[in-house]
């Protein structure tokens, strides 16, 4: 289908002939979006088994930041049957839908629409994508051992939300600015979970009493350029600790900093198929095979990088 390799407006969806089974993720920017290629791949390869997925799609939409509801609207209209949101749309998303799952409701964000006969459902796979991340990555649960979450901005709540609800007992939580981080707090407070074991902190006064095996997670856009510094040099990191990075392919200095020191680093690539697959697993109501979605995704993001 020759639509998939270019982004589309709402408009362009009037001139297409839609499959039996649209479906497509919206944001802005999202030229360089690889759910696309991820998720038609899976598509093709649950084709094989059962030839219904044969006319399933999976779009890219332009949508600007003042009309994710009447485009939500319409593409419902249209049969889309799920939606994923990329930036800048999680949140705004959360009020739009008519339902949303009660796990990640503490999120206050939404990645996922499910059409229902009432309108969209919504959903978070974020949290999902992270944990079998670090499970894949390194080998240990993400509420197993201590965890420095980084950031406090959309990912880094998705991510303390599952650390939490995945039963972490030790949580550092930092962030650049206190303003967004007391937001932080106070938004996981207001869901009601359990912050004793929570130990806030600026990162102009990193801590000093994490242990050396403690799983640091970058869920900052600090990262997202090679040359971005480090927010804070995680010193008290060994060989037993590892980094998971929410940013992807980017030689970033998180990446050279822990291959200086032996310490085990995977970027947001795994995060992102994962959360892909739990969407698609979701909207197919199969199993859906995840090296499918992570060849698909790294074959894009290298093509990406030669373009
Ligand atoms: P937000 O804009 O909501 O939050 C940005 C966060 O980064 C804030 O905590 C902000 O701190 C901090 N920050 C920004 N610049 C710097 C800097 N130079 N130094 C230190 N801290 C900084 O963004 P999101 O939460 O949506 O995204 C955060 C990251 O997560 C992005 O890199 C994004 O690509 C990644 N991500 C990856 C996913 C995946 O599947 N792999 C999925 C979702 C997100 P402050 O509050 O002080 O401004």
């Amino acid at each position: 289908m020759e639509s998939v390799d270019r982004v589309l407006t709402l408009g362009d969806l009037d001139q297409l002939t839609l499959p039996a089974v649209p479906l497509a993720v919206l944001g802005d920017p999202i030229e360089h979006s690889l759910s696309p290629a991820m998720h038609n791949a899976a598509l093709a390869a649950l084709a094989e088994e059962d030839p219904v997925f044969a006319d399933w799609h999976y779009f890219r939409v332009r949508v600007a930041v003042n009309h994710l509801e009447c485009s939500v609207a319409r593409l419902f209209a249209l049969g889309f049957k799920g939606l994923n949101l990329t930036l800048p749309h999680k949140i705004e998303a959360f009020d739009l839908v008519t339902a949303v799952e009660p796990a990640v409701a503490a999120m206050g964000a939404v990645n996922t629409l499910l059409a229902t006969e009432l309108g969209y459902r919504g959903t978070n796979t974020d949290g999902w994508g992270i944990a079998r991340a670090v499970e894949r990555a390194f080998d240990r649960r993400l509420g197993e051992g201590p965890v420095v979450l980084c950031g406090a901005g959309g990912a880094a709540r998705a991510v303390a939300v599952q650390a939490l609800n995945d039963g972490v007992r030790d949580l550092w939580l930092g962030n650049r600015g206190e303003q967004n981080l007391t937001r932080l707090l106070q938004q996981l407070t207001d869901a009601g979970h359990d912050l004793s074991g929570v130990r806030p902190f600026l990162f102009d006064a990193p801590p000093v009493d994490v242990p050396d095996d403690a799983l640091l997670i970058n869920a900052t856009s600090a990262g997202l350029r090679a040359d971005d510094a480090l927010p804070f040099s995680p010193d008290f990191l060994g060989p037993e600790g590892a980094i998971l990075d929410t940013t992807y392919g980017t030689p970033n200095a998180w990446r050279r900093w822990a291959a200086e020191r032996g310490v085990p680093y995977a970027d947001g690539l795994l995060m992102l198929v994962y959360q892909g697959q739990r969407s698609l697993e979701l909207w197919t109501g199969r199993e859906v095979p995840t090296e499918v979605m992570l060849n698909a995704a790294q074959n894009a993001l290298a093509a990406r990088s030669v373009s």
